[in-house]
């Protein structure tokens, strides 16, 4: 007898963020590809996606990934569908229609250790509060640096899972982290974000943390909240050799500031002040190796006239199936280059 555990991951209809939730198949026989994943359903009145007298929605497989911490496992990302087929309004991934290869996307996450009993941070102790920042980043040693144990086990599991995180480290703030992830095409992108978010939450419970992703989780205190740089080319971007062609493209993000802040987080507001390495949210300004600035040309592609650029203004709850989106449709909108 050969058992599978198929661990189906899909996303409910809680506004204005969504949560993740999921439900484990077992199927005998399975042979590991997507192909082989069957449609499947829950009840979509328990996950805000349906009304209770008619509840049924459906699961369709899209990615799938081995189960680094569960035997016989996999990890099957889904669409949600109505139950006629047609893609659930919560259905972000849906309405990427531009869905290239020749996007690359690299998100920095940024999250919180959060400790659920006192609810605050790692690190934090439950009367006052720790040393200011300054000491916490990137750093080493009990006094500094909370939650390794877990942040690593994280990291590994990614990587079993296939999932293409290019490093990780200890942010600004007590208890506070990053790992980032890069892919091409904005499914894959958004699928491995997600998943990697998954499996950071589902680990941490082995260790009694929790997974703080609000921007600004310690409010309006000398605290950074937490981001989730975009950083994204295209082919023109890439090779180009003009900087031109970037001022181009971030004077188009300068023409739909709305349209991107709409996807870009719940509350980010309140992390986008000014402060704390951030440009506040009613400025836009881009600049060369500029933290201040909402877009940043990295000084290597400033040299270079080719490479990437920065969107600082994401938020760490953001949906990056929705983000891939809105960049991808202002680059295509640029201004095409003079010759
Ligand atoms: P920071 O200095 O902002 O903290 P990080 O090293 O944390 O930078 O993240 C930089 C991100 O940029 C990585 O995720 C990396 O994959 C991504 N990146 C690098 N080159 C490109 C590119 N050409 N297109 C898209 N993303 C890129
Ligand atoms: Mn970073
Ligand atoms: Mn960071
Ligand atoms: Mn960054």
């Amino acid at each position: 007898m050969n058992k599978s555990k198929l661990e189906y991951i899909w996303l409910d209809g809680y506004k204005p963020t969504q949560s993740l939730r999921s439900k484990t198949l077992v199927k005998s026989n399975f042979s590991g590809k997507l192909d082989d994943c069957p449609m499947w359903a829950f009840d979509g009145s328990s996950t805000q996606q349906a009304e209770g007298n008619d509840s049924d929605c459906l699961l369709k497989p899209v990615a799938i990934y081995p189960d680094p911490d569960r035997s016989n496992g996999y990890l099957v990302m889904n669409e949600v569908l109505n139950a006629d087929t047609t893609p659930h309004e919560s259905n972000g991934r849906a309405t990427i229609n531009d869905d290239d290869d020749d996007f690359w996307f690299g998100f920095e996450q940024e999250y919180f250790l959060w400790n659920p009993d006192t609810n605050l941070p790692l690190g934090f102790p439950t009367n006052g509060y720790p040393s200011p920042q300054g000491q916490y980043y990137c750093s080493v040693g009990s006094e500094n640096t909370f939650g390794r144990d877990c942040v690593e086990e994280h990291l590994d599991q990614c990587l079993e899972a296939g999932i293409n995180v290019e490093g990780i480290n200890a942010e600004v703030a007590t208890g506070q982290w990053e790992y980032q992830i890069f892919a091409k095409g904005a499914k894959d992108a958004g699928d491995q974000v997600w998943v990697a978010r998954y499996l950071a939450e589902r680990n941490a419970e082995k260790y009694g943390i929790a997974i703080e992703w609000h921007p600004k989780p310690l409010g309006a205190t000398d605290w950074n909240g937490s981001g989730m740089h975009a950083n994204f080319s295209d082919g023109t971007l890439r090779k180009c050799g003009d900087e031109k062609v970037f001022n181009k493209v971030c004077e188009a993000f300068g023409k739909n500031i709305k349209k991107h802040m709409d996807v870009y987080g719940a509350h980010n507001e309140q992390r986008l002040t000014g402060l704390h390495e951030t440009c506040s949210i009613a400025d836009f300004r881009y600049g060369v190796s500029d933290r201040g600035a909402s877009i940043r040309i990295p000084m290597e592609t400033a040299n270079d006239g080719f490479g990437y650029l920065e969107d600082r203004r994401p938020s760490a709850n953001m949906d990056p199936y929705s983000v891939c989106t809105a960049l991808m449709e202002t680059i295509c909108s640029k201004v095409p280059a003079e010759v």
